[in-house]
């Protein structure tokens, strides 16, 4: 594999770019090496400026669901672009998109678009807490709602009732009203609520976690935690900025079972452009500026070029309807996974929901941040870099989702097989 021209911009990078990236995976510390840098993606491909072309499982960590440059979203974004792309005034795109979110979600009748994923939740986080004039939050270790103060909490062990700053600048009084649950352990849900009891304003969750790798909920779990929301009058924040129209056109808490009084949203909905959006129903709603006393706002905010984006990968969706080929090819996967790992003795956990994916290099199951962290790194590591050198690009670490794309073909995928066979081969030399 070629990297002599990554290698070189990489250097460059280091010297006016933190790191020579803008968000801190991209450096590639957990696997080692020298990260590409990208000139171009088409359909299910991306190609370094070395020439090295690429199955691309990252798809932008989410937002390319109908791979680069789909033409339908390009050919909207063209229109865009023509009459201008930034006015500070609300344009008719706007509505569009806000209409075809919310039929989307049956319990969302209002949303408001923001920037990005982080800004959609604080700005959730700040309307539970104005609509129930309570300040405590329950968030799940190993889940990832963006890199608000409040929300950069360690793990903490079982039951943390306090948690410290997972990051360096964040004040202790930021995450003092931060509390720790464990992901798919209704005990410790309950444990909080009673040492909380009129304290906790809600809870936020991501209904598939994707961000410790994919971590599927288990049914008694969402009833639990559903039922002790609404025995507390706490509210549910639904975090779907990773799973909002991946694995059905909707929302993924309709696929558990779980009724959102917030849900908030990213990535898809702005089709490769930056974006963010909360909703829930009217009454919740109402809170917000200008309609209430909860202010936010944002000069960007509803951007014509993400708004454009957005709208037309959500109608390519609807018309493609791909989440029933998404099973089939995730499917095919975790078989070729499996296969390949008995026939060269490495132990492996596929874990996935539609279109996203995690295979852990772990004997044992895989259900919440603990059991993910067992997951051996080093083996990840060799696995990686096998892959890219045959040409499959992966998150760059253990601890994230894959994304599968509508683009990805059945060509594509047997490659990808032949890419699993090798790498495990490499694992278990
Ligand atoms: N919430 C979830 C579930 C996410 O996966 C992410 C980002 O990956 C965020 C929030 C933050 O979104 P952004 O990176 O757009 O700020």
């Amino acid at each position: 594999m070629k990297t002599t021209k990554s290698a070189e911009l990489y250097a460059k990078a280091q010297q006016h770019l933190v790191g020579g990236v803008n968000s801190p995976v991209r450096a590639f510390k957990s696997v080692g090496g020298s990260p590409i840098f990208i000139e171009k993606g088409l359909g299910s491909k991306i190609y370094d400026v070395d020439g090295n072309e690429y199955i691309d499982f990252v798809q932008a960590y989410g937002p390319m669901i109908l791979g680069h440059r789909a033409p339908a979203v390009e050919s909207a974004l063209e229109e865009t672009l023509k009459v201008g792309y930034a006015f500070g005034a609300t344009t008719e795109l706007e509505i569009q998109l806000a209409e075809i979110v919310c039929d989307a979600f049956p319990h969302m009748d209002k949303v408001r678009f923001v920037n990005s994923g982080t800004e959609a939740v604080f700005s959730a986080l700040r309307l539970a807490r104005a609509y129930t004039g309570k300040d405590k939050i329950i968030k799940f270790s190993g889940c990832y709602h963006g890199h608000a103060d409040s929300l950069l909490v360690a793990a903490g062990s079982g039951v943390a009732t306090f948690s410290l700053p997972d990051s360096k600048g964040v004040p202790a009084d930021a995450v003092k009203n931060t509390i720790i649950a464990e992901y798919n352990n209704l005990e410790s849900v309950k444990a909080l609520v009673e040492a909380f009891p009129n304290d906790i304003a809600a809870m936020i969750i991501e209904p598939i976690a994707g961000n410790m790798g994919v971590v599927l909920p288990e049914p008694a779990f969402i009833e639990g935690i559903q039922k002790l929301a609404r025995e507390n009058n706490i509210l549910i924040i639904v975090d779907e900025v990773m799973t909002g129209f991946r694995s059905k056109f909707g929302g993924a808490q309709d696929l558990i079972g779980l009724k959102a009084d917030i849900t908030t949203f990213g990535k898809i909905i702005g089709g490769g452009f930056p974006v963010g959006a909360y909703g829930a129903r009217d009454e919740i709603m109402q809170k917000v500026s200008p309609l209430g006393d909860m202010y936010q706002a944002g000069t960007l905010s509803g951007n014509p070029m993400s708004m454009s984006a957005g709208l037309a990968t959500l109608k390519e969706l609807k018309k493609q309807n791909p989440y029933a080929q998404f099973e089939k090819n995730a499917a095919f996967l975790e078989e070729t996974f499996y296969q390949a790992a008995k026939k060269h003795g490495v132990d492996i956990q596929v874990n996935r929901f539609g279109s996203m994916l995690t295979p852990f290099f772990t004997a044992e199951k895989v259900t919440n941040f603990k059991t993910a962290q067992q997951a051996d790194t080093q083996k990840f590591k060799t696995f990686f870099w096998a892959m890219m050198e045959k040409g499959v690009f992966l998150p760059p670490s253990q601890f994230e989702s894959w994304f599968l794309s509508s683009a990805m073909t059945q060509e594509d995928l047997q490659k990808v097989a032949t890419a699993i066979d090798y790498a495990l081969q490499q694992v278990a030399n």
